[in-house]
C-alpha cells in the first residue's frame, strides 16, 4: 500500500478494519454493484463489531470515539476497496441527536444504535425544487396538539430502504415570518418503519452508482411532538453542525478512494508489459500517479485538521469544507490516472476501476457540489461578496 504515516496512531483501527476485509474481498463489492443490491453482510458485521458506533458516548454503550477515528473507519472501507456510502450515515446523523437531542431522546434512541439495533441511516434535506438553495425548501411541519403535520416532497434521500429513523428538515413557520430565512427551520426524528404507508411514500431512484437513495412524498404524515430535536425553527443550525462531520466523513472516504487508485495503478504500472517493458516506466505514465498520491496525501492533512477542531468543539466549517473539496478533487484525480494506466482494462468490472471510478466521482455534487464549497471559502473565509 501507498505509504501514509510511519507514526500513524490510528494503525489499530486501520488493521481491525483490514481484518474485516478477509470476509469481503472486491468480488463481494462487485457482485453486490453488478446486483444494485445493498451490501447487508458486510453492513451487520461493521455494526456487529461497534465500527458504525464509533461516535456514540460510552455512557450508551458506543465506543466513545471522536470524529478522527470515525473519519479512519470510513476511510479504511473505501481504500479497502468497499463504499462508506451505504452506512456513513449511521455515523454523522447520529450526532445530531447527540449534540441537540434531549437527555430523554439519547436514551431512547442512543443505546439500540450503539448496539445495532436501531439503524439511524438516512437524513431527509434537498428538495427538488430548491435544491442547494437549503432555506427556500417548501415540505412543511404544521403543530397539531400533540403532532405535527408533514407535508412535501423530497429528492436524493439516502438509504431509507434500510433504515429504521431518519432526520428530517422542515419549515415550521412560514419563511414570510420569518426575520431570517434560516430561521424557522426544525428537524425531527421520523420513524421510518411507521410513517412508510402512513403518509410518507417512497420512489426510489435508479442512478448511474449502486447507491440506494429515493424521493419521498409526504401527506399528512404525522410525527409526535416529542420527535422534536431541539428548539422548534432552529433546525437549520443544528443541520449545519452535522453537515461538518459529514464533509469530513466523506473527505476520508474519497481519501480512501484516492490511495485506493493509486495503490492500483502504481501496481498495475509496475507488472504491465508492453513494448517489451512496464509501463510505468513511462514517466507519461507514473507522473499521474505520484502527483495523484501527493494531492491525495495533502488532501489527508486538512482532513486531520478539520476533525482535531471538530472535536476540540472548535468551529471547523471552512477545514471541512476544504477538506472534501480536496480529497473529493483528489480522488477525482486519482480516478483519471488509474483508469488511464489500466487503458482498456480499466473499463472491465472484474478490475473494479469502473466501478470505483462511479462512486467517488458522486463527490463532486454530493453532499455538497463543489462550486458551493468555493463559494463559502470566497465570501465566509476570504470576505468576498455573497455570490446567491
Ligand atoms: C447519490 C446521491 C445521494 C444523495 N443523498 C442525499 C441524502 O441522503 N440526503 C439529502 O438531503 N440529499 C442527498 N443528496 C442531494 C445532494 O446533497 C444534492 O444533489 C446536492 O447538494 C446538489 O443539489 P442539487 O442536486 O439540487 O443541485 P442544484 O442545486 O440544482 O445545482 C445544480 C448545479 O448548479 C450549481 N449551482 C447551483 N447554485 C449555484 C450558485 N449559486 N453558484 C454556483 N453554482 C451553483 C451546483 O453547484 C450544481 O453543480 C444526494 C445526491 C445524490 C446524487
Amino acid at each position: 500500500m501507498a505509504p501514509v504515516d510511519s507514526n500513524d496512531p490510528y494503525m489499530p483501527i486501520r488493521e481491525a478494519i483490514r481484518a474485516l476485509f478477509k470476509d469481503f474481498p472486491d468480488e463481494y463489492f462487485r457482485k453486490v454493484d453488478e446486483e444494485r443490491g445493498y451490501p447487508v453482510a458486510f453492513v451487520d458485521a461493521l455494526a456487529r463489531n461497534g465500527w458504525l458506533a464509533a461516535l456514540v458516548p460510552e455512557q450508551y454503550g458506543g465506543a466513545g470515539l471522536g470524529l478522527a477515528e470515525a473519519s479512519v473507519i470510513m476511510e479504511e472501507i473505501n481504500r479497502n476497496g468497499g463504499n462508506a456510502g451505504a452506512c456513513h450515515g449511521q455515523m454523522y446523523n447520529m450526532g445530531t441527536l447527540l449534540r441537540h437531542g434531549s437527555e430523554e431522546q439519547k436514551q431512547r434512541y442512543l443505546p439500540g444504535i450503539a448496539s445495532g439495533e436501531l439503524r439511524l441511516q438516512s437524513m431527509a434535506v434537498t428538495e427538488p425544487t430548491t435544491g442547494t438553495d437549503t432555506t427556500q425548501l417548501k415540505t412543511t411541519a404544521v403543530r397539531k396538539g400533540d403532532r405535527y403535520v408533514v407535508n412535501g416532497q423530497k429528492v436524493w434521500i439516502s438509504r431509507v430502504l434500510h433504515t429504521d429513523l431518519m432526520i428530517l428538515l422542515a419549515r415550521t413557520t412560514p419563511v414570510n415570518e420569518v426575520a431570517k430565512r434560516s430561521e424557522g427551520l426544525s428537524i425531527f426524528i421520523v420513524d421510518v418503519r411507521e410513517a412508510i404507508g402512513n403518509g410518507m411514500t417512497v420512489r426510489p431512484i435508479a442512478n448511474m452508482v449502486n447507491h440506494e437513495t429515493n424521493e419521498l412524498f409526504f401527506e399528512n404524515l404525522e410525527i409526535p411532538a416529542e420527535n422534536l430535536i431541539g428548539q422548534e425553527g432552529r433546525g437549520f443550525k443544528y443541520i449545519l453542525d452535522g453537515l461538518n462531520a459529514e464533509r469530513t466523513l466523506i473527505a476520508a472516504e474519497c481519501i480512501g478512494d484516492g490511495y485506493w487508485f493509486v495503490d492500483r495503478a502504481a501496481a498495475y504500472a509496475g507488472e504491465r508489459m508492453v513494448f517489451g517493458r512496464p509501463i510505468g516506466k513511462n514517466q507519461g505514465v507514473q507522473f499521474p500517479i505520484s502527483q495523484a498520491y501527493m494531492n491525495v496525501r495533502a488532501a489527508d492533512l486538512m482532513r486531520f485538521r478539520a476533525c482535531e477542531l471538530f472535536d476540540a468543539h472548535q468551529p471547523c466549517g471552512a477545514e471541512a469544507n476544504m477538506a472534501k473539496h480536496l480529497a473529493a478533487t483528489a480522488s477525482w484525480e486519482a480516478a483519471n490516472a488509474c483508469m488511464q494506466t489500466f487503458g482498456g482494462f480499466g473499463f472491465a468490472s472484474e478490475y473494479d476501476i469502473e466501478r470505483k471510478f462511479r462512486e467517488t466521482r458522486l463527490y463532486q455534487v454530493a453532499p455538497i457540489s463543489t462550486n458551493l464549497v468555493l463559494s463559502y471559502i470566497g465570501e465566509h473565509v476570504l470576505g468576498m461578496p455573497r455570490s446567491f
